[in-house]
């Protein structure tokens, strides 16, 4: 067991996790990251970002937080590959514990933890993961070359998902439980006109069929009742995610779905240096780009509160 003392602990690799990093190293804060399970967070399961500002032609996912990762780095930022498992938050003292084993006293602590893939929560939607159901195209799409695939959901992660397997795959079914997409209007666009695309709305998929790997869908309409086997080899979930906020739950105020409260334009939350930033707090833009504000926004705060204290 080891004790070690900084002014900040970043929770957390993502945009907002790195952005936060950059501003408090750079502020001269002594400064500790820890990556968590899914190093550089939700950008390195994705393709192209065609959105983020000063990339005119884009930028895949996984490189952008490469240059996160070094441009913290680059200002002394302390970044370890592990997860925190606990807190303790109970004193003025803020304590946390990784999984190496080391105990963490920090002066300010910023949640970047960000939020995590949604399932169906049906049992053969289990059963088969990862032998043709997936939640990431880009890392799984490569299996279904010349294939039919389904995606589930109407949001822009589904758009995306589904607009990429295009491009490898022979035809994607877009299951979708209403007659609306939630998907940005640009996204909907290019998926009603490309050809390899065909949308089922107001339906749901019922069970995912086959033993040891994917070998079709029952698919029922919500409206008419019925129901439609359909062959296909792979199933990519797309219906949104849920905060991963879970070892801050005795001592921090969360909404409905897990959520961190934070204070009107501030990220404070109602524990005294602590702050949360990104996808962990915001359930409403979640982009790359807000998240890298949120990020500056924690950091800017906790230097602020470890100033004052
Ligand atoms: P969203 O919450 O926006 O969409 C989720 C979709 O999944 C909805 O169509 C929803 O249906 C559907 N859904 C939810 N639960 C189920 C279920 N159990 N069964 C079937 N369908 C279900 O999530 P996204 O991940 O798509 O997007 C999250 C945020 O990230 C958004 O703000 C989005 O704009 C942003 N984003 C932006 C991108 C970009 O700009 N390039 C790329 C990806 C995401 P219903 O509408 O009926 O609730």
């Amino acid at each position: 067991m080891k004790n070690l003392d900084v002014d900040v602990l970043i929770i957390g690799s993502g945009p907002a996790g790195y952005t936060a990093a950059i501003y408090a190293s750079r502020a001269g804060l002594s400064t500790l990251l820890y990556k968590g399970d899914q190093p550089g967070g939700q950008l390195t399961i994705t393709s192209d970002v065609e959105n983020y500002p000063g990339y005119p032609n884009g930028i895949m996912g996984p490189e952008m937080m490469i240059d996160f990762e070094k441009q913290a780095e680059r200002f002394g930022t302390i970044i370890k590959n592990g997860m925190i498992k606990s807190v303790d938050f109970s004193t003025k003292n803020l304590i946390c514990f990784s999984d190496d084993g080391e105990t963490i006293n920090a002066k300010s602590i910023i949640i970047s933890t960000g939020a995590s893939a949604k399932w169906l929560n049906i049992d053969s939607e289990q059963r088969l993961n990862g032998k043709g159901v997936s939640a990431c195209a880009v890392c799984d799409g490569f299996f279904f070359k010349n294939q039919d695939v389904a995606v589930v959901g109407g949001g822009d992660t589904a758009a995306e998902e589904a607009l990429y397997l295009s491009k490898l795959v022979n035809k994607v079914y877009l299951v979708i439980r209403r007659d609306v997409m939630r998907a940005s209007v640009i996204m909907q666009n290019r998926i009603k006109k490309n050809d390899k695309i065909e949308i089922h709305w107001n339906s749901e998929i019922d069970e995912i069929l086959g033993e040891n790997s994917v070998e079709g869908i029952n698919m029922f309409n919500n409206k008419t009742k019925d129901i439609k086997k359909i062959k296909l080899k792979g199933v990519f979930v797309a219906i949104g995610h849920n905060p991963n906020t879970e070892i801050f739950k005795d001592y921090l105020k969360m909404d409905d779905k897990g959520y961190i409260v934070t204070e009107p334009d501030s990220t404070k939350t109602n524990v005294s240096g602590v702050f949360a930033t990104g996808d962990a707090q915001d359930k409403i833009y979640r982009q790359a780009v807000t998240a890298a504000g949120s990020g500056c926004m924690g950091a800017l705060d906790a230097e602020r509160y470890i100033s004052n204290n």
